[in-house]
Parts: C-alpha cells; sequence; structure tokens
C-alpha cells in the first residue's frame, strides 16, 4: 500500500469540492460507474490526452492519426471476438437482487455482501448465489426505428478495431511501410457491473491506443520497445518510478489473440492495478478482419517483392486510469505554519492552471493591473484570475487544484511594475518584472521536474 497521504476517499472528495470529476446525473441520484469531468477536470484530462499525442506522433515520424467511428458494423464484433468472448462470469444472489462477478469473490476485490458488508458474497446467512453465467460487456443497440433482425449495433468496446478496420484505407494515403502505426482517442464503453472505484473503472471512458504494424520476425523486438516507451510517458508525466511497474502476464492470463502482454501497473491507494496494457496481438485482428470481410488485409513490399500481414504491437492506455494516478501521485497534505493544506504536487506541465493572478486587494488599481498581467500571460499558459477571499484563501484554492504559480499584485507592482511569485511546492516568493514574466514562466514550464514526494 501507499506509504503517503492519499485514499481514494480523499482523491473523490477533493474532486468533488473542488469541481474536477463528481458522480454523472447526480440531479436523479447518480447513476453507477458514471462521472462527469468539471472545469479542471477537463483541462487536467485534455493535458494527458496532449501528452499522449505529442509522444504518439509529435515526436515521431511513423505514427499517423485516426479517428474512426464508435458504431461499426456489427460483424466487426463477431471478426474480433468480442460477440463471443468479451465476457466476465456473473452470479446472482436470488436474497438481495445483486450481481456479482464470479471471479472477484474473494477478498482482494474487497467485494461486500450488501446485506452483511462484514463477509463476501455467498458467505452471509442468507447469501443464496446463482450458478456463474457469462455476460457480454458490449452495450447493444439498434439501428434505425425499428428494432429488427439485422439492425442490432454495438457500442466499441474497444477503440482498436476501428484502427484494423482503415487498416487497408489509411496504409493507401499514409504513405507508410511497416513498421508503422496507427493511433487514436476517443470514447469506449463497457456494461461493467463490478464496484469502480471512482474512475478506475467506469462504463464509458477514454482510451488512447496505438496499433503499430511491424513485420512478423520484429514484432518481439518491438513490443520490448513499446514496453519503455510507454513506461517512461508515465515517468514524463512526472509520476514516482516507484509507483510504477511493468507486469508481464501469465500464459494463462493472455488474451486467446496475444503472444505476449505487459500491464503497466500504478500503486493507487487500492493497490498494484492496470494503467495501460500492451500486447503483441500478432496477426490475429487484420487476418481474422480479412477473413470476415474478404478484403485482403496485407502488405505488398514492392522492392522486395515480398507479401505479408504484418503483425502488431499494441500499448492500449486509459486516460481515466492515468488521470487518477496522476491525481493519486500529486495528492499531498502538509502543514504551514500550523494550517493544514491539500495540495496537488502535480507536474506543472500537466497542471490544469499554470499560473493564478492574484491582486492583494479589490481596490486601489491592483485588479487593473491584475488583469493587465493575466492578459499579457494567457495566450502563453492557461491563467486564471481571482480576487475573491483572503490571499490566503485563494492560494489554498490554487493548491488544491495543482497551480504550480501564483503571481500576486500588490502596492510595490503599482509603483514599480513588479510582482511576487510564489511557487507552490516550495513556498518561494521571487519578485520578477511584469515585462519578464512570460518568459520567467515558461522557463519554469520547460524546466525538468521531479516530484517533491519523492524527497519527502
Ligand atoms: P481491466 O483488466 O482492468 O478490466 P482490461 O485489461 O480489460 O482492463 P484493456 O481492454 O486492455 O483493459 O483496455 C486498455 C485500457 O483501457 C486499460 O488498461 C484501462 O486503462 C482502460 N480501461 C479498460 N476498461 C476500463 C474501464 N471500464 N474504465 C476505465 N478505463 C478502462
Amino acid at each position: 500500500m501507499p506509504d503517503d497521504a492519499v485514499t481514494m476517499d480523499k482523491i473523490v472528495s477533493l474532486c468533488k469540492r473542488r469541481g474536477i470529476i463528481f458522480p454523472a446525473s447526480e440531479i436523479y441520484g447518480g447513476i453507477a460507474n458514471t462521472y462527469d469531468y468539471g472545469h479542471y477536470g477537463v483541462l487536467l484530462k485534455r493535458n494527458v490526452v496532449d501528452a499522449w499525442w505529442q509522444a504518439m506522433i509529435g515526436d515521431r515520424d511513423d505514427i499517423v492519426a485516426l479517428d474512426s467511428a464508435i458504431i461499426q458494423h456489427p460483424r466487426t464484433w463477431e471478426a474480433s471476438g468480442h460477440l463471443a468472448g468479451f465476457t466476465d462470469p456473473l452470479v446472482d444472489c436470488r436474497t438481495c437482487g445483486q450481481r456479482f462477478r464470479a471471479d472477484h469473490l474473494d477478498a482482494e476485490h474487497d467485494v461486500r455482501c450488501p446485506r452483511k458488508p462484514s463477509v463476501l458474497p455467498g458467505q452471509g446467512p442468507d447469501c443464496n448465489l446463482t450458478e456463474a453465467r457469462e455476460f457480454n460487456l458490449m452495450f447493444e443497440t439498434t439501428i434505425g426505428p425499428v428494432q429488427e433482425a439485422g439492425s442490432t449495433v454495438y457500442l466499441r468496446p474497444e477503440t482498436a478495431q476501428g484502427i484494423f478496420l482503415d487498416f487497408k484505407t489509411v496504409l493507401g494515403f499514409a504513405r507508410r511501410k511497416p513498421p508503422f502505426g496507427i493511433a487514436q482517442v476517443g470514447k469506449s464503453f463497457r456494461n461493467e457491473i463490478t464496484p469502480g472505484n471512482f474512475i478506475f473503472r467506469t462504463l464509458e471512458f477514454e482510451q488512447m491506443e496505438m496499433e503499430y504494424f511491424v513485420p512478423p520476425d520484429d514484432a518481439h523486438r518491438w513490443y520490448l520497445h513499446w514496453l519503455e516507451a510507454r513506461m517512461d510517458w508515465y515517468e514524463r508525466l512526472g509520476i514516482r518510478a516507484d509507483h510504477l511497474r511493468l507486469r508481464a502476464h501469465e500464459q494463462d492470463e493472455l488474451s486467446h489473440y496475444s503472444s505476449a502482454t505487459s500491464d503497466v501497473e500504478y500503486l493507487y491507494p487500492i493497490g498494484w492495478q492496470e494503467l495501460e496494457g500492451i500486447a503483441n496481438r500478432g496477426n490475429f485482428d487484420l487476418t481474422q478482419h480479412a477473413e470476415h470481410s474478404g478484403e485482403k488485409l496485407e502488405y505488398f513490399d514492392q522492392q522486395s517483392g515480398e507479401r505479408y500481414v504484418p503483425h502488431v504491437i499494441e500499448p492500449a492506455a486509459g486516460v481515466g486510469r492515468a488521470t487518477l494516478a496522476l491525481l493519486c501521485d500529486a495528492y499531498d497534505e502538509d502543514d504551514l505554519g500550523g494550517e493544514a493544506r491539500t495540495v496537488l504536487k502535480l507536474h506543472p506541465q500537466m497542471a490544469p492552471v499554470k499560473v493564478a493572478v492574484l491582486p492583494l486587494v479589490r481596490k486601489d488599481g491592483q485588479p487593473e493591473l491584475a488583469h493587465e498581467v493575466r492578459n499579457l500571460l494567457r495566450r502563453r499558459m492557461q491563467t486564471e484570475y481571482d480576487e475573491g477571499g483572503s490571499i490566503g484563501r485563494r492560494y489554498r484554492r490554487q493548491d488544491e487544484i495543482g497551480t504550480p504559480w501564483c503571481v500576486t499584485i500588490d502596492h510595490q507592482s503599482l509603483e514599480d511594475r513588479t510582482v511576487t511569485v510564489r511557487d507552490r511546492d516550495t513556498l518561494t516568493q521571487d519578485r520578477v518584472a511584469i515585462d519578464e514574466l512570460p518568459d520567467v514562466l515558461a522557463g519554469k514550464l520547460a524546466a525538468p521536474w521531479t516530484s517533491p514526494k519523492l524527497a519527502a
């Protein structure tokens, strides 16, 4: 278990208090495993997604972007194996009517009997569980006004299949040859019935998936490459290395299509859990879709005359799980001269707001100068203006959302056009000339960073 102050309850309550992430449909009592992202949550999530695109297509030349449809032809899921095999084993309790994952009825998963929470489902005096049945996780809907045979479609349970369906089209216009990748970010949907642990497991969630197509003989080498590249990426987000690990799947854990899979895991307050899966999918998907569609999904090398079905390495990450890992890794509590403070020590590049501009008082021309400073900064970085409440309370508010710098305008600012820059982590306050402020802050933002929680 983590050794710091963070617990899942504290994260949930901070997120709700500051409107970062909160239960969806709350006025109707909420809906299971479904959350909405408020202003700061959207900004934080966007930083995660931007960092992923940067790593995939900004920093490399061998990957192209795609945004495929959520509802695809239903035969997609026949070919991919999802219709037959994307299931969880479930049991129902005839007494309380609750449904449980049959493979999660152990102490490790912490699922409790609703009538007697001190015991596991099935162990209470009145528990009466059914046999396990396989339950498909895909959400079904229909196309057209009438529900008739052949009109059933599915909300995608992963973004990857859209990439395989478009393989041939993308190959045609992207002017790439293996090794090359296709990357996409978008919503996926799974009818998960298990308790969610906040945004760790939700019914709808955003995935960041990349399918990397390689010559068959090179697959293992590229698998190892992506294991390393993806671990590096999480460290570059500022997540502490000792809270990250790679866990290779055992042979009996592997999906039917995979010859090797490893999970990037993070030490959440609920223990080590999957952040991202990196799989060597072989040629399973392209072969399946070629068989079911009748289209040839292969690569023909004009120079060598070689023709082959590329193998695929897939790093598949969840935006919500990365966001939750950032929140957990950054959460801290400290004592400021006898006053408790909650602070998110986020990597400045990940912080929803980079700088808050705060006039010390709401008079004497300070708000006007503060607006001028805010306008100077807003095109360079996400900036916020706040004049409500004591300066201490405003600092606390910014600390709670992880704003790395607060710029304060005081009476001296009006005399000599300097401001103070307060650092969230060191709490130092430096005087900086307004004219130099944008460059000073941009320099801080670009500087190397490690979590101050490491030194603690
Ligand atoms: P788990 O074993 O936790 O159910 P998985 O192995 O089924 O996850 P994948 O199919 O490999 O997950 O999906 C890739 C990534 O998508 C996961 O590593 C995770 O980050 C994210 N993800 C999958 N299911 C969910 C969900 N229900 N809610 C939030 N994120 C999810």
